[in-house]
């Protein structure tokens, strides 16, 4: 193990760019942002590592017009993939190298109930973010790999890790704990734990700020709609349910995963089946949901087919829309007054179709939604419901990376005014 001796944070604070990494098992996603306006300089995405097929989009924003340029070909693993996006940021003279990079925030989707917060990644952190790969096997290695590829090329410079999971750590024990056998629940760290974190935290402040009020004075409930979809509610700005559990396997109907399902259709599958482990693991979380119900996990294919009249398609879009409706009924009671329910992400963002039937009927609840308004296409977080509703509905498009970057250069900022050293690129080999 070699460890570069800390170095004062000062100097990290001058400095005033963030890279943003999310590592995937088989993909990177990253921006540079330039924390001086918070502005993306650069975005890229580097997919399918590993094979013969692999492929970076890179982007710079820094010129008048976006350009993506593309490099295809074999990238043999994360290591070489942040190579190729370093020499596409430095082509644009956005090198890795700069002193002017601050940190390199990371996307960690499991921290336990140990990371309440942005962390800066040390060699004990990573241990733990290691121990935690039981509970989240797909992501939790590749964002190690991520984080030890990023610290072997800038040893010198703070690593920062943001988790998925950090947001939903407020949630209360009646709420995160199944009601199973506590020794075997403790002795297997199973409990619900939450995901899209990130996502929740950002949106939820959003949805405060358009309503003109602090998010400690509003009470609101977050539908995350992308693939992966997950509710919250958020009392005061504080998660005290949300639908993923131990797993993001939990809750919402999703493009490809199931949602809440009576635990012994696992057995079932089993005993009556004849089904492995494995094979339930993939029916579940790649075969079911949208895609399992109808064939497709795009909300626009699968409105496209109900506009031609497709039968499938329809139930599959009623099956999606009540299991929306009994959480957002369900959080209506757990938080007791609601100021605002939100939608974010890929189908919270772009389907007036889902946000219409989601609220419809629900005025008992304070809920309406305006036909026009929603009809409005916009990138902009908006009210999507009439100046009389009690309660508002809005659309608040999610960013994660900002969070991920505003989070991760608070905490470089942080360390500085407390005049602490920052641990910097402890490489474990
Ligand atoms: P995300 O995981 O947030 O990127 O969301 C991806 C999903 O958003 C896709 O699978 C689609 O179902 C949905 N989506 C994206 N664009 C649209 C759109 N214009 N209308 C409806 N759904 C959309």
């Amino acid at each position: 193990m070699t460890t570069t001796p800390p170095k004062k944070a000062s100097a990290a604070v001058q400095a005033r760019r963030v890279l943003v990494l999310n590592s995937g098992s088989s993909s990177v996603k990253y921006q540079l942002l330039d924390m001086n306006d918070r502005s993306r300089l650069a975005i890229g995405l580097v997919e399918r590592i590993g094979e013969t097929t692999s492929r970076l989009l890179h982007t710079p924003l820094t010129g008048g017009d976006a350009e993506t340029r593309e490099r295809t070909g074999r990238i043999a693993d994360h290591a070489a993939a942040l190579k190729a996006a370093a020499e596409e940021l430095a082509a644009d003279g956005l090198g890795l190298d700069s002193p002017e990079l601050a940190a390199i925030g990371h996307r960690v989707v499991h921290g336990g109930l140990r990371f309440t917060e942005p962390t800066v990644v040390t060699d004990e952190v990573l241990k733990e973010i290691e121990r935690l790969v039981p509970v989240a096997p797909l992501h939790n290695p590749a964002n190690i790999t991520g984080i030890r590829t990023a610290q072997a090329m800038r040893p010198d410079l703070p690593q920062v890790a943001v988790f998925d999971t950090a947001f939903h750590t407020t949630m209360p024990e009646y709420a995160a704990r199944y009601a199973i056998d506590v020794e075997t629940a403790d002795a297997h760290r199973i409990r619900r734990y939450g995901f899209h974190g990130t996502s929740h935290a950002y949106v939820s402040r959003k949805a405060a700020e358009l309503l003109g009020r602090t998010p400690e004075e509003v009470n609101v409930i977050v539908l995350h709609l992308g693939n992966g979809a997950s509710a919250s509610a958020v009392a005061g700005g504080r998660c005290v349910e949300t639908s993923m559990g131990l797993t993001p396997l939990e809750g919402l109907v999703m493009g490809t995963r199931s949602g809440d399902i009576d635990p012994a259709v696992t057995f079932h599958l089993k005993r009556v089946a004849g089904m492995s482990t494995d094979e339930i693991d993939v029916l579940l979380n790649k075969k079911s949901g949208l895609v399992g119900l109808c064939g497709d996990n795009d909300m626009r294919e699968i409105r496209r087919r109900i506009d031609e009249g497709d039968e499938r398609a329809a139930l599959a879009f009623d099956i999606y829309v009540h299991r929306l409706k009994k959480y957002i009924g369900a959080y209506s009671a757990v938080l007791g007054r609601v100021d605002a329910v939100v939608f974010t992400a890929g189908v919270g963002e772009n389907s007036a179709p889902v946000r219409e039937a989601a609220i419809a009927g629900l005025e008992e609840l304070g809920l309406v939604v305006d036909a026009g308004l929603n009809a409005v296409r916009s990138g902009e977080p908006r009210l999507i419901s009439p100046n009389y509703a009690r309660v508002a509905v809005a659309v608040v498009p999610t960013d994660e990376e900002l969070e991920i970057a505003d989070q991760t250069f608070a905490l470089v900022g942080r360390a500085e005014s407390a005049g602490q050293e920052m641990p910097v690129g402890q490489v474990d080999n």
